[in-house]
C-alpha cells in the first residue's frame, strides 16, 4: 500500500493498484467510462452477465420451456435465491426469501411481528429512517385500529442515533425495533448486535432494514440472535431496476409468524387448490402471489459477482473508498463550504458519503448534467456520493472531487435553478 494521502491522482492510481477487487470493474457493463458513477446506492450498474441471462431467460427458457418452466426451476427461485443471499447476510438455510418490494416485505413481517406481541404498544424506530420505512409503520398501525405508537429516537447531529438516545425508549411497551443497518442520508451504520440485545432485553422483536449494507457490509444475522429482517437488491447487489428484495425470519418464529398476505405461493400445498389457507411450513409463508421470473433470474446473475468478491474484500474496498472521499473532501472541498454529513468512524459508516453545501442541489444538477458525475441530493442540501467496491475506483473518486471543486470555484452551478425536479 502507498503509504501517504495526498490530493492528486497519482496516489488514487496507486490505491488502484493494490486493489484486490480491481478486475472486477470489467465484469460490468459501462458504456460511457468518463461518466462517473456514485450512485450504485440507489440502482446498481449492470453486470455483464446479467444481459446474458435475460437473453437466455426470455429467448430459451421461456420460448422453449413454455408452462414447464416453473418445474424447471422457476418454482423454487424465490427460495433458492434466498439461499444465496443467506450466504451475504450470515443465515443457515431455510430463513431467506426473495420476492415483492422491500415496502411490502416490511409490510408483511411488521404485522407479522406485531401479532405475537399483542399486549405492547409501541414501534420504535428513528427519525434517520428511510420514509418509506416510517409509511410502512404508520399504515400497519392504522391497519390495528391506532392502538400502536410510533416513537422515533431523536438524532443530535443529523447523523448518528446515540445508544443514550435510543436505549430509553426501548422498554416493556415495546413490540418491535424497526431500524435501518445503515441510514440512507448520512450513511450511519449501526452495531446491530448491540441494539438488539437491548431490544430482547426488553422482550421486544427486532426487524432490520439490510437495503444499505447488504453487500458491503458484514451481517451475521444469526449470530447476532436477529428476527427478522428485508433488504432491497438493486442496490448494492446490482439486480436491475425494480429487482425483487429479500426477507429472513429466524427458524425459530416460523412458525408463529402468520403473514397478513394470504396468497397461493405462500400456501402449504398450492397446486392441491384447497379451499381454505394453510400457510406453509417454513419461510415460503412469506410468498404471496406469481414472482417476477425474468427479474429474478437478472438477480440470480448478479449475486455470482457479490459472491465471488465476498464480503471481506467488499467491505475492505468499501472502507477504503469511503475513507480517501472523506480525505479528499477535508483537503479540497471543506474550504469550499462542504461539510461531511456522514460518521468519520468507518466502523459506523456504510459505503456513502454526505456532504453538506447551502447550493447542494444546485451543484448536483451541473455535477449531472455538464460534469459527468452522477451522484444524489437528498434534501436539504445533501450531495449523496454511493462508492459502490466492485466498479467504482479511486481515480473515479479524485476525479469526481476535482470535478466537484471545479464546478464550485467556476460557478459552474449558477446557471440551474433551485426549483426541484419530480426525481432527485
Ligand atoms: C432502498 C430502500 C427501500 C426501498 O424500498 P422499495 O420497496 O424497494 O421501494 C426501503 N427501505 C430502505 C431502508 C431502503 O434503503
Amino acid at each position: 500500500m502507498p503509504s501517504r494521502f495526498t490530493p492528486g491522482p497519482a496516489f488514487a492510481e496507486s490505491l488502484d493498484r493494490s486493489d484486490e477487487l480491481r478486475s472486477f470493474r470489467s465484469r460490468f457493463a459501462i458504456p460511457d467510462p468518463d461518466l462517473i458513477y456514485l450512485d450504485g446506492n440507489s440502482l446498481g450498474r449492470p453486470p455483464r452477465g446479467v444481459a446474458e441471462r435475460l437473453q437466455s431467460a426470455a429467448g430459451v427458457d421461456w420460448a422453449q420451456s413454455l408452462i414447464r418452466g416453473w418445474n424447471a426451476g422457476w418454482y423454487r427461485a424465490p427460495a433458492r435465491l434466498g439461499e444465496t443471499i443467506a450466504l451475504l447476510v450470515g443465515a443457515a438455510p431455510g430463513q431467506v426469501i426473495v420476492g415483492d418490494s422491500t415496502s411490502v416485505n416490511l409490510f408483511k413481517l411488521t404485522l407479522a411481528a406485531l401479532g405475537v406481541r399483542p399486549d405492547r404498544s409501541d414501534i420504535i424506530s428513528d427519525v434517520l429512517n428511510f420514509p418509506s420505512d416510517l409509511y410502512i409503520l404508520q399504515g400497519c398501525a392504522r391497519l390495528l385500529g391506532d392502538r400502536h405508537r410510533l416513537r422515533l429516537a431523536p438524532t443530535a447531529d443529523g447523523i448518528t442515533i446515540l445508544d443514550g438516545d435510543l436505549f430509553p425508549m426501548i422498554g416493556s411497551q415495546t413490540a418491535l425495533v424497526c431500524l435501518s443497518h445503515v441510514a440512507f442520508k448520512s450513511g450511519f451504520l449501526y452495531d446491530v448486535a448491540s441494539v438488539t440485545r437491548q431490544a430482547h432485553a426488553a422482550g421486544a422483536l427486532v426487524l432490520w432494514d439490510l437495503s444499505h449494507s447488504v453487500g458491503v457490509a458484514p451481517i451475521e444475522l444469526d449470530r447476532w440472535g436477529i428476527d427478522l429482517a428485508v433488504g432491497c437488491t438493486y442496490k448494492f447487489l446490482n439486480g436491475g431496476p425494480g429487482s425483487p428484495a429479500f426477507l429472513y425470519v429466524r427458524r425459530d418464529l416460523q412458525a408463529q409468524l402468520v403473514s397478513p398476505i394470504w396468497g397461493w405461493f405462500g400456501q402449504r400445498t398450492p397446486f392441491a387448490f384447497e379451499l381454505d389457507y394453510a400457510p406453509a411450513s417454513g419461510v415460503e409463508r412469506f410468498l404471496a402471489g406469481t414472482p417476477p421470473i425474468l427479474s429474478f433470474l437478472a438477480l440470480e446473475a448478479a449475486l455470482e459477482l457479490a459472491l465471488e468478491a465476498g464480503i471481506d474484500r467488499s467491505r475492505q474496498k468499501s472502507v477504503g473508498l469511503t475513507s480517501y472521499l472523506i480525505d479528499l473532501a477535508d483537503s479540497i472541498l471543506e474550504p469550499l463550504g462542504f461539510v461531511l454529513a456522514s460518521p468519520r468512524d468507518p466502523g459506523r459508516r456504510g459505503s456513502h458519503v454526505s456532504l453538506r453545501h447551502p447550493e447542494g442541489y444546485r451543484i448536483s444538477r451541473a455535477l449531472a448534467e455538464e460534469l459527468g458525475v452522477l451522484g444524489d441530493f437528498r434534501e436539504p442540501d445533501n450531495l449523496r456520493l454511493g462508492l459502490a467496491p466492485l466498479y467504482t475506483t479511486y481515480a473515479e473518486v479524485w476525479e469526481a472531487v476535482d470535478r466537484i471543486r471545479r464546478c464550485v470555484q467556476d460557478g459552474r452551478y449558477l446557471r440551474y435553478s433551485a426549483e426541484r425536479l419530480p426525481v432527485t
